[in-house]
Order: structure tokens, then C-alpha cells, then sequence
């Protein structure tokens, strides 16, 4: 056996140093493997002074990779040391083996690189399955702890960057994303969307030279302000999104003009399709709306409050308010369709005075006309 464990310890440990195999065990299904760490010295994480004085040692049982389709337990002895600087705030600590251990670390590290690798590559659930066929099982929300605990990635300084704003819950919390456009690749958050708070972000970041960004008056005056060499443009998105909601206002408006006069019908009125309806003959919703929109005018009718009647149907003020004015099921709901897809910061209109220069479409500044719309999330 003393002539094997040199090997094994090659074997197990030969990216690690100072770490001496003491036996290896299998049981069932897993393999025990019993080391002790062998170095004379270690350094304080405190003061950075090294220390040879031992305190005590105690076991660590961190997991491993699997051998041979088996789990890998390693029972590892480490030592306490004392810290011998008087300055230090730490009497003793514990040493940690490189490239094996870290402090509070149930895994060696390899199996948490691993661990990342396969997070990375399939995040939470499909990752946690994957786990399950290497025989390194955890939960997803470990492999999503994993992913988080990694250092941010240095991101170079955008030249052409994209400014939109984003929301943690709708209509309340709001912040704003930043975008390298060039390579479609997100750079930052920002935690709200006050010109104050890009203008500072913009001005640690002297080398961007194209803002493309929506409409909003507090982007356009933090771009002004923290970028002023920079070009500031109007994201083709935000162009086409605001140029259909005008269209198809205007074409709402003129739906009469589209249709030709019905003929007289042949069946009775009362079981004949509404003729402006744009809801489909027999269509659940359209039936149950029209169903809801009758049932609240003549609860209204009947003398009951408005507030009553939300309580009786779990609805909002609003929308019994909204229906009590539609002289339709259908006006009712194209109401508030139209109020929840045209919000008011949306609305075309010129940029403000002072954010100079115009907007035109970024790849009309840069003479191509071949460049794909701009990654920016709709709000
Ligand atoms: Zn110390």
C-alpha cells in the first residue's frame, strides 16, 4: 500500500501542492479519500504575515469530482494557525490549500469550476439534470448561486452605445440598460432612469461617440450632458414603433371608409354580428365581454354604485368606469387596449429644445444602410 500511495497521490492531487494522500477507501458507492496538508507555513488572510505556530487541526469533508462513475469525498486534515502580528485582529486562522479549497467551501475547486462551466453553458434546470448524469448532483438554485458569485466581466468602453430604460415591476421601478449596438452584447445597468445618473455613467466613458437612444427628455439631457462630443440618434426601434401606433390610430379612426355598406341581412336583427365589431362571429371572448359589458349597465341601471359593482365582479374602478362610458363591449375594450399600448412618454413628438443634434437613423451617420435594428429592448 506505501508504494501505491505515492501514485494515487499523483493521481488525485497532481495540480495541487501540499497535500499528502493518507489512504483511499471505497464504500459502496463512494470513494473516501483520507490527505492532510504538508506545508510548514501559511498566511494569515488578515494581516497577509505568515505564520508557522499551530494552533490545532480539524477535518474538512469537501466533495470532488466523481473516479470511475463513483462520488469522491475527500476527508482532508487542515490546520488552525496563530497569527503571530499584534496588529492583527485575527488570534487564529484557518489555511487554505490553493487550487483546493476556499474558505466555507463545501467543493474542491475543480468540481466548482466544473459546476460553473455547466451553468453556464445550461443554466438552472437543464443544468441541475446534467449534474445528475456527471454524479456531481446539485439543485439549480446552486448552479444559479455559482453563476451569480462570479466577478463582473470587463466590458471595453462602447463607441456607439444604446440607451433604453427598463422596468423591475411595470409602472412602478425603472431603470435603465446600456448597449453596446456593434456587438449586441448588453453593458451595464443602471439602478433608475434620471438624466443624472447616465450623465455620470457617460462621463466616466470619454470614448463613445454615438448615443442611440429613445426619445425620453431625462435620456436626451443626460446625454447631453455627460457625453456632449458624442452623436446622439433616434434608435430605428423606437422610430417604427411610434410611426405603427400613429398608423394605426388613424386607420381606427377611418375603419368606416374600409368597409363597404352592409346589405340588409336576412336573419333577424337581434341574432345578427354587430356590424363594426372587430371581434369574430362566436368568439368566446366578444361573448363573454358583451355578456360582462350588458351585466354592468344594468347592475348601474338598477341603482348600484360603481364601487359596488367592482366588488361584485373583481374588477378595478377604472375598468367599470371605462365600461359605464362605452356605449359598446367592444368601445370598451378597444379603450383600453389603446390605453395600455400608447403610453404618454410614447407619444411622437419633436426632441426637445436644446438636445441638438437632430435624430436621424444611425446608419444613415454612418453612410450604411445595411445594418440590422438595434438590440434595445421595447418598454
Ligand atoms: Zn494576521
Amino acid at each position: 500500500m506505501n508504494e501505491v500511495l505515492p501514485q494515487l497521490n499523483e493521481l488525485l492531487f497532481s495540480s495541487v501542492e501540499g497535500v499528502l494522500v493518507e489512504s483511499v477507501e471505497v464504500i459502496d458507492t463512494v470513494v473516501r479519500v483520507e490527505a492532510r496538508t504538508t506545508a510548514r507555513r501559511a498566511t494569515c488572510p488578515g494581516c497577509g504575515c505568515w505564520s508557522g505556530r499551530i494552533h490545532g487541526s480539524y477535518l474538512r469533508f469537501p466533495r470532488d469530482l466523481p473516479t470511475a462513475g463513483k462520488f469522491v469525498v475527500v476527508s482532508l486534515r487542515v490546520r488552525r494557525f496563530v497569527c503571530e502580528e499584534e496588529s492583527c485582529e485575527r488570534m487564529t486562522f484557518a489555511e487554505q490549500v490553493r487550487s483546493l479549497t476556499r474558505r466555507f467551501g463545501r467543493r474542491t475547486e475543480r468540481l466548482r469550476s466544473t459546476l460553473v462551466a455547466v451553468g453556464l453553458a445550461l443554466a438552472g434546470r437543464a443544468g441541475a439534470r446534467m449534474t445528475d448524469a456527471l454524479k456531481v448532483p446539485v439543485s439549480r438554485n446552486t448552479l444559479l448561486r455559482l453563476i451569480a458569485s462570479l466577478p463582473d466581466p470587463a466590458t471595453p468602453v462602447p463607441r456607439v452605445a444604446g440607451v433604453d430604460e427598463y422596468t423591475q415591476r411595470k409602472g412602478r421601478v425603472y431603470g435603465t440598460v446600456l448597449v453596446d449596438v456593434e456587438t449586441r452584447r448588453p453593458v451595464d445597468l443602471l439602478p433608475d432612469r434620471e438624466a443624472d445618473t447616465l450623465a455620470v455613467w457617460l462621463a466616466e466613458r470619454p470614448g463613445i461617440e454615438i448615443v442611440c437612444r429613445d426619445r425620453a427628455p431625462f435620456f436626451a439631457e443626460g446625454a447631453t450632458r455627460g457625453a456632449p462630443q458624442a452623436l446622439q440618434v433616434a434608435d430605428r426601434w423606437h422610430l417604427w414603433h411610434n410611426l405603427g401606433e400613429a398608423a394605426e390610430k388613424c386607420v381606427y379612426r377611418q375603419r368606416g371608409c374600409l368597409r363597404p355598406t352592409p346589405a340588409q341581412p336576412e336573419e333577424p336583427q337581434e341574432e345578427a354580428e354587430p356590424a363594426a365589431s372587430p371581434w369574430p362571429t362566436g368568439h368566446r371572448f366578444a361573448e363573454r365581454t358583451r355578456a360582462k359589458h350588458a351585466t354592468i349597465h344594468a347592475l348601474l341601471a338598477a341603482g348600484h354604485s360603481k364601487p359596488s359593482v367592482a366588488r361584485q365582479f373583481g374588477m378595478t374602478l377604472n375598468t367599470i368606469l371605462r365600461f359605464s362610458r362605452a356605449a359598446t363591449a367592444e368601445a370598451g375594450r378597444f379603450a383600453a387596449n389603446h390605453n395600455r399600448s400608447a403610453p404618454a412618454r410614447r407619444q411622437p413628438g419633436p426632441l426637445r429644445a436644446g438636445s441638438s443634434p437632430t435624430p436621424t437613423l444611425y446608419p444613415k451617420a454612418t453612410g450604411s444602410s445595411s445594418k440590422p435594428s438595434w438590440p434595445i429592448a421595447p418598454s
